[in-house]
Order: C-alpha cells, then structure tokens, then sequence
C-alpha cells in the first residue's frame, strides 16, 4: 500500500464519490460505496481514526441507557435505534471476529428494588436481540457476583450479567480502509481537504487537497462529495455553502488506564448511574483497565483533547463506589480524550426535536452529503444510508449494499488458535504470536514472514511487550503508517493505554520507520523529541507526574 502511488491515482483519475474524513463513518462510506462498484476515494487531515474512532469506549452496543429512555418516553424511534444497533452487533462481530467479540457486563445492584429494575431491563434488551443475542442476561446473587467479579464492593445486593460486543476500534477502521482498497478504493492519510471548485451551477467539482507531509497541493476531481468528518462537519459544510445553519455539537468524552490487575475479572462492570445521569464504564481492554466515560459539551480546535485532573478525580471517584480497594489517581498509567459528533435539530426544519441518531443530508445548492451524527456501532447502516442517498443523486440505477457481508481484511480462515500456525511455522514466540492474531487475524502471516526474513524483527521493541519491529515494519509498508504517532496510537493502540511504555519505545521506532521512509537524521532526531513533548504534555494535563521515560 505505497502512499506514492495513492497520491498520484488522486491527482490524476476522476472519481464518483470523494469522501471527507477517514473516521468509522468515512471509512464505512469508502468501503460501500466500492463494494457496490462506484470509484472512490478517502481524503483524512491526520491519520485514518485519529480523531474519535479510535478514542471510543470500544463497545459495540445497542445502548442500554437508550432503551431505558425509550421505554420512560415511550419513544418509538429510541426503540427502532436500539434494535438496529443490536443487530449490527453481530454483524461486526461476523465481519471480523479477530477485532471483535463478545463482552461480559455486570451492573451491581444495591438494593432487591435495583436488581428487579436491572434485570428486566437488561430481560428486554435481550429480547430486542432475538436470534441475534450475545448471550442471555442473568440476575446473580451477591455471591455469584462476587465470585464472577471479586473486585465489586462486597456491599452489592445483587449483580445483573449481560453481554455487548468490544471492537478494538482504531484496528477495525484501519481494517475498513484497507479492505476497500482491496476493492481499489484510493485512500489518503495526512491530506487535509482545503477548499472547493465550483462548476457554473455552484455544484462542487473539484476538491483542493494539501498533502500535509510535503505541501504538495492536489486537486481531486469528483462528481459527488461526502462530508464525514464527524465532530468537523460544520467546517465542510460552511466550505460548501457559507449560508448553512450549524448542525453538530460537540461532547468531551475521557477514558483513563490503570494496570490491568488492579481487576481480578474479565467481566466489567457497568456504573448504571452517575449523580449527572450517566454511566461509567470499567472495562478490560489490552491487558489493561479502562474507564470512562465523562461527558462535557466543548469547542471544537485544532488541538488534540487531552485528560485532565478533574476528569481523573470524577472517574476515579465513581470507579471507588463499587469498587472494594480503593483505586488513586497516581494509578492511572495512560488516557484519552475524545469528541463526540452530536447531531442537533436542523434550525430551519419544522420540528426542533431530532428523530434520528444519524442523518445524511444533501445540500441543494452546492450538492455536498453530510453525514452527521451517528455511533461506531452503527457505521456500516449510516454508510449504507450514505451510498444509497447517493446512488439517487448520481442518478444511477442503485446496486445493494453487501457491506453485512463482506468480511475485512484478516478475517478469512481466523480461527482463536490460529497464533499456533505463527509458532509451529514461522517460530515467532507465542506471546507475540497470540498478540499478531488478535490484532491482524489472518494477515499476521506476512509479519511472521518478515520475521523469517530479517531474524533480528522478531524481537520485542521492549521487555515483555507484544510488538517487534517486524510489525513496524508491516504497518509502515502496508498500512500507510507515516508518523511515530500513527504507529504507537492507532496501529499499535499502545499510546492510548500505556504512555509511559510508547515513549520508551519511540526512539527504536523511530529508527525503523527513518530506514523505511527515508528519513534523515535530522528528521529523525525531531520525531522523537516532538513524540517525548507529546507525552509529556499528556501528562501534565491530566496531572500525573510520572518517572521520566528513560528511568
Ligand atoms: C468518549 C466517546 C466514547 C464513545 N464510545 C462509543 C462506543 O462505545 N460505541 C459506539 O458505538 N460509539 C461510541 N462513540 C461514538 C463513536 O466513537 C463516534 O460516533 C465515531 O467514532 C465517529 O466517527 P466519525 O468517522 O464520524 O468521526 P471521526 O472519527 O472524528 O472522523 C472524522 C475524521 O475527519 C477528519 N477530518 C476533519 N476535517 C478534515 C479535513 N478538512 N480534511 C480531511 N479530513 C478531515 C478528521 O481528521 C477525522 O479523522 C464514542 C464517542 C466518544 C467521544
């Protein structure tokens, strides 16, 4: 997957469909609309899922707090959002089952009255799941709680089990956008979509787009343009058509990491009530605990959003209300922050209350599509709605979405054990070996190769980590890998849940991908300073002093 070349087929071909933004919702756009035949091309500022797709809760649910809303509001559309959602759980989960699975929750309860109220709401989730469920709720008693999870405070009444899905949600995108190019799709990260050309009618035309690693200014043609930059649309829509009323909000969303054995459970627990209304989730993820998540309405900058103290304080104040040993804040080795992509009523439409969890519109004047709002799990049904609005607008004769279908990239001959063809073919150490199964399915063959290849790529970049160079080398090569942060946050995910161990780690890093993309020294040397002030600066806002990475 040679960067070059995605550059020039951008410059030089003619699209149907360029999209804005390779988030979930961009990729999913890209990948459909591919699938079904039309020429497309993927246009992302940073990196695919450098924004909110890789800063998720990672559930795939169909929310239990939606269902709860819709039952007090007797909302009918709540209802059919749940439903849906609940079905593209499984779909997901089918799709690539080596980037996501089942997940087991426990909401304590701390009287008979909750356990009753939980149970039969997380009864009728179930039922909404029908054939498709994960896995039947159950109400357990204190001691099958306790015995299920031995960290819930000992002063629960009861417990409910029930079952959503976990995506490792940065993996899954990178997994959409490549399974597309498999389609030959164009994609393009670190291309920021500047401005429009217009034809005679006002309708947009071209799309100005600077590479951001090199300035170099493109100019992509295409007959129809979808917006899906997510929490940014405004920005695009006012690019298309100045005189556009705003649409999105935008939400803070923070997780924070603690070690993973500060938990002696795979199952998490689901704080089923913030004093604000909310729920707060502590889920095991990696080997680690994550927690979150907060929600504050916020300013969209340029600025990556980071974890601060108070954040940690709230998170940890609502983990110890059900916690039994205390958790602290000096505990918490990594975090993240996210912005949600909230849709808000349309000023000038008649209803000022929003029917939908997503909505594509269609500009008339400059014949931008947005697509706004939506939920990772629901990607691949906003996508669909996306491609198919767009089919009309095209005005060609629609061929079906068979994006339920089509498995990513990876997923093909997975099997849970197939790390075992790794060790008794390739000899690549089990721990790395289950690592590269999990994270790249299938496609964990072409990194064992390298390591036949080049011996000295087999060995951790750090002791006890699952990564080698020879995964570095892979993501740079076939992933379009171009910055230490492209590597250590969304291929690896290691950023986000272990600050102390990717800042240790990005200086060999760096040396591999400088041999790889010809870097030079001074490049080089500017990576890794500029990825240590990063981290830093991670640290400091959320308050947490911790030993300097080279102790
Ligand atoms: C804290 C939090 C927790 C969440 N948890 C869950 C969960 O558990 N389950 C779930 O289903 N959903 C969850 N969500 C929601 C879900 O993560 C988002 O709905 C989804 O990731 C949005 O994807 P997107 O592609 O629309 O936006 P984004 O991922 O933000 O992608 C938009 C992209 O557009 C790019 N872009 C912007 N401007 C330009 C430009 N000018 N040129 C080119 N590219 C541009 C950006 O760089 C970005 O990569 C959560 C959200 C948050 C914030």
């Amino acid at each position: 997957m040679q960067r070059a070349q995605q550059l020039e087929r951008a410059d030089s071909e003619e699209f149907d469909i360029c999209i804005i933004g390779g988030g979930a919702t961009g990729a999913g756009c890209l990948l459909d609309a591919q699938s079904r035949g039309l020429k497309a091309i993927l246009i992302e500022k940073h990196d695919f899922a450098s924004e909110t797709s890789s800063k998720s809760t990672k559930l795939i649910h169909g929310g239990v707090r939606y269902l709860e809303q819709a039952v007090k509001k007797a909302d009918l559309n709540q209802y059919h959002m749940v439903k849906k959602a609940l079905h593209e759980r499984l779909t997901l989960i089918r799709n690539a089952p080596h980037l996501a699975h089942p997940l087991a929750l426990l909401t304590p309860c701390m009287s008979w009255m909750e356990g009753i109220y939980y149970t039969a709401g997380l009864k009728m989730y179930d039922a909404l799941s029908g054939d498709l469920s994960l896995g039947r709720s159950e109400w357990l008693n204190k001691e099958q709680a306790l015995k299920r999870n031995p960290s819930l405070i000992h002063k629960i009444h009861s417990a409910v089990l029930y079952y959503d899905g976990q995506l490792n949600d940065a993996r899954y995108n990178m997994s959409l956008v490549k399974t597309a190019m498999r389609y030959g799709a164009v994609a393009l990260n670190h291309a920021e979509a500047r401005d429009f050309e217009k034809d005679a009618e006002g309708r947009l035309a071209v799309l100005h787009v600077r590479d951001v690693l090199t300035g170099r200014l493109l100019r992509v043609r295409s007959r129809l343009f979808i917006n899906a930059t997510g929490p940014f649309a405004d920005r695009i829509r006012l690019l298309a058509n100045p005189g556009m009323g705003r649409r999105m909000r935008v939400s803070k969303g923070v997780h924070i990491i603690v070690p993973g054995d500060l938990m002696r459970s795979d199952t998490a627990i689901l704080v089923p009530k913030t004093d604000d209304g909310r729920v707060v989730f502590i889920i095991p993820y990696n080997g680690k605990l994550m927690i979150g998540t907060t929600e504050t309405e916020t300013e969209l900058t340029d600025q990556e959003p980071v974890v601060e103290r108070a954040e940690v304080d709230y998170l940890i104040e609502y983990v110890n209300r059900y916690f039994e040993i205390p958790l602290s804040a000096d505990q918490v080795i990594a975090g993240f922050a996210g912005l949600r992509p909230l849709l808000q009523a349309d000023p000038n439409a008649n209803s000022k209350e929003l029917v939908r969890d997503h909505e594509v519109e269609v500009d008339p004047t400059s014949g931008l599509v947005s697509i706004l709002g939506g939920k990772w799990t629901t990607y691949r049904l906003m996508a669909m709605d996306t491609i198919d609005k767009s089919y009309e607008l095209l005005g060609r004769e629609r061929t079906p979405c068979v994006t339920d279908t089509i498995r990513l990239v990876g997923a093909d001959g997975y099997a849970e054990d197939f790390w075992k063809v790794l060790c008794q073919k390739y000899e690549v150490p089990e721990l790395v070996a289950q690592h590269l199964n999990r994270q790249y399915g299938t496609e964990s063959l072409e990194i064992a190769r390298l390591m036949v290849e080049r011996p000295e790529w087999r060995e951790p970049l750090w002791e006890g980590l699952p990564h080698t160079p020879a995964e570095v080398v892979f993501v740079v090569r076939a992933e379009m890998a171009q910055t230490l942060k492209d590597v250590l946050a969304r291929r690896f995910g290691l950023e986000l849940t272990d600050w102390r161990t990717s800042d240790r780690i990005a200086e060999t890093v760096a040396d591999l991908m400088a041999a790889e993309l010809n870097w030079s020294d001074d490049d080089r040397r500017k990576a890794v300073r500029d990825y240590h002030a990063e981290i830093d600066w991670f640290r400091k806002s959320a308050g947490l002093i911790l030993p300097s990475a080279t102790v």
